[in-house]
């Protein structure tokens, strides 16, 4: 049996996406309304305006407000560079959270050698931010702050609304990364007060390499590419049009299925809890309620997390070891240090993220490996 509970770092494609996108390869390949006498690049064009409109109807934003990007990253480079390019002569203050994914945290890594300076809010143990030190920290000097949405690794869902709220009051744009939320959880732009949004398709069901930067219309940002006059010379660039699609396909089922999806994966996620309170020595992360439904981010005593991924991998299941883009990385994860749990559970940490393809049979036989594999390892360890 072949077990994929990593779907926070990917996710296979919906079928019914493939399906959408798929002709945009081969028939309709002309890119968007490069000559008005083509009656395939209209079509493009209308197909990809349509999947601007479905990107925007999840968080409830208008269609002019989205811009298409290469995905989670250059959305989140884009929005934290950007606003700092237009306040280049002045420069000034960003507010941001120490548990921010590495997109955000190298961005303000490059604005900080740039001249600007970042503040970092405290997070919990559960690693919540408290937005009444979002307000002590913001001086007249502060241009932007940025929170995630929820957190990649131990999935806490961070008070957006209310720091939206402040950030409204105190006239400071409020960037959100949303990637791991997007077509997850609900989503309303105006009711969240924020201004600059990330997503990223393949983290629900659509293609990689294609993602969206949701611009509050009003809000000053540089472009961040130069060339063409692509998306109202924002983000120079040929149009990834066959992805572009696919995203708003996927959004599309994403916000019309979301409570399904939620329900189906929470059942399976509370019978893993209710399977993992029965063995000694199992710590999970994270916020116990503000969390993403498919995310479990555990520590498990005495068992390294490499022996772990070791042995599930042997049969057949993958779960990740921290966030996926630090997998390489032998440093201990930065969102495990400052949530502060002890230091001799850093390695002993994995993450299990659940999707809609996941089935009873197979959370089934992950726990019968995982039980087992705890028992003998513990029964052989020195
Ligand atoms: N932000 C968060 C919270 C993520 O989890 C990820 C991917 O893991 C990214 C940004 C980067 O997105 P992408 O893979 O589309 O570049």
């Amino acid at each position: 049996m072949y077990v994929y509970l990593n779907n926070a770092a990917t996710t296979r494609v919906d079928g019914r996406v493939l399906y959408r996108f798929s002709k945009f390869f081969r028939n309709l390949y002309e890119n968007p309304m490069t000559s008005v006498y083509s009656p395939g690049a209209k079509e493009v064009e209308a197909e990809m305006e349509k999947a601007r409109k479905e990107v925007s109807d999840l968080i409830n934003a208008s269609r002019k407000e989205i811009y298409f990007t290469s995905g989670g990253t250059e959305s989140d480079n884009w929005a934290i560079k950007g606003i700092a390019l237009n306040h280049w002569e002045e420069k000034g203050e960003i507010i941001s959270t120490p548990i921010e994914h590495s997109a955000v945290l190298s961005s303000l890594k490059t604005v900080r050698e740039w001249g600007f300076s970042v503040k970092f809010l405290h997070v919990d143990k559960f690693g919540m931010v408290d937005p009444d030190e979002v307000r002590k920290l913001i001086t007249n000097k502060t241009i932007l702050i940025s929170v995630m949405h929820a957190n990649n690794e131990i999935g806490t869902i961070e008070p957006i609304k209310e720091i939206g709220e402040i950030a409204r009051e105190k006239e400071i744009i409020f960037h959100t990364d949303a990637v791991q939320t997007a077509a997850h959880i609900p989503i309303d732009v105006e009711e969240m007060n924020v201004d600059l949004l990330s997503m990223s398709a393949h983290k629900f069901y659509g293609p990689k390499g294609v993602g969206a930067l949701y611009i509050r219309e009003g809000v000053k940002i540089t472009p961040f590419m130069d060339g063409g006059h692509q998306e109202r010379g924002f983000r120079a660039g040929t149009h990834n049009v066959p992805g572009i699609i696919g995203m708003g396909e996927a959004a599309k089922i994403g916000l019309s299925e979301m409570d399904k999806e939620m329900k189906e994966i929470l059942e399976l996620k509370n019978y893993i809890l209710e399977r993992f309170e029965k063995i000694e020595g199992i710590y999970v992360n994270g916020h116990p309620e503000k969390r993403l439904p498919g995310n479990i981010n555990i520590s498990i005593e005495g068992v390294k997390a490499e022996t772990m991924l070791l042995y599930l991998g042997l049969n057949g299941i993958i779960v990740s070891a921290g966030s996926a883009c630090s997998a390489k990385e032998k440093t201990p994860s930065h969102v495990l240090k400052a949530i502060e749990i002890p230091e001799d559970l850093y390695y002993n940490t994995i993450r299990i993220s659940l999707g809609k393809f996941n089935t009873f049979e197979e959370i089934e036989y992950f726990l019968e490996v995982f039980e087992t594999g705890i028992k003998e390892y513990r029964r052989i360890k020195p």
